[in-house]
């Protein structure tokens, strides 16, 4: 059902506590933490608590939707990056570098950001 934990999701096992996470933020309903391999100075993952594979998944829960990207806001505060600027990336698909399927926000910044993205 959607939204349910998934028994083989890294992130699943990540907001129940049974892999290890370097939590920057924990709200009732998402969970912050950073990335394993970061891109950038700041590089937090922002994923809700209950499991969606993707964005537009994600998306027909609204306020699910709001409450990762206020989130989202709150680390880019918290990492003292909302004043420089910083980067949501929301990689949907295997093709455009998505390898988790439970969805994540990354939050990046600290450094010059070039656009396009590669
Ligand atoms: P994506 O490629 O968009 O699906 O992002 C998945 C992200 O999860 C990558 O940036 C990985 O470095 C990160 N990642 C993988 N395993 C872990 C972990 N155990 N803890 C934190 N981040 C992780
Ligand atoms: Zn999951």
């Amino acid at each position: 059902m959607a939204g349910e934990p998934q028994a083989d999701c890294l992130f699943c096992k990540i907001v129940a506590g049974e892999v290890p996470a370097d939590v920057v933020l924990d709200t009732a309903t998402t969970l912050a933490f950073r990335d394993i391999n970061p891109q950038a100075p700041t590089h937090v993952l922002v994923v809700p608590k209950a499991h969606y594979p993707n964005a537009a998944a994600l998306a027909a829960e609204p306020p699910l939707s709001a409450d990762v990207l206020s989130t989202a806001g709150q680390i880019a505060r918290l990492e003292g990056i909302d004043e420089s600027g910083y980067r949501i990336v929301l990689n949907t698909g295997s093709g455009a570098g998505q390898t988790v399927f439970h969805v994540h926000a990354h939050v990046l910044g600290g450094r010059g950001l070039r656009w396009p993205p590669g």
